[in-house]
């Protein structure tokens, strides 16, 4: 059992089954999204995905025309997308409290990626628990 919740918590989750593949989407629609330099997604199964809480305030934008991104419309956050059709989620990960276990295992649509975020130089910045000294 994994759970999530959207920022304002007013959108709650779970997720009955272990998560599929974890990616980091780079591509344009996901940057605008998010707000963020690529979003970090996975399969769940929409058999395996239960809302909680929030019904009401889930919304979605149609960016493409068969491919809606649900979000928490009292806060922005983005829970899931998904394609007609399919029998998954495309969930995005920002939102889970717990830890899916599951580890990333690749990026996509890099030939889309923001200019100013360098994949090569990511892992070699300095890292700060919390806010930097000093900023
Ligand atoms: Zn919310
Ligand atoms: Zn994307």
């Amino acid at each position: 059992m994994i759970k999530g919740s959207c920022l304002c918590g007013k959108i709650s989750y779970k997720i009955s089954s272990p998560i599929g593949e974890i990616t980091h989407c780079h591509c344009t629609t996901c940057r605008k999204a998010h707000g963020s330099a690529f979003s970090s997604v996975a399969a769940v199964s929409i058999d395996n995905f239960e809302l909680i809480s929030g019904k009401k305030l889930l919304k979605h934008y149609s960016s493409s025309p068969d491919k809606a991104r649900y979000f928490c419309s009292n806060c922005g956050s983005h829970i899931y997308a998904h394609r007609e059709g399919q029998s998954h989620y495309i969930f995005r990960l920002g939102t889970l409290d717990d830890d899916p276990q599951t580890r990333p295992s690749n990026h996509i649509w890099v030939s889309l990626k923001a200019p100013w975020y360098d994949l090569k130089t990511d892992c070699s910045l300095p890292k700060h628990e919390k806010w930097a000294e000093g900023r």
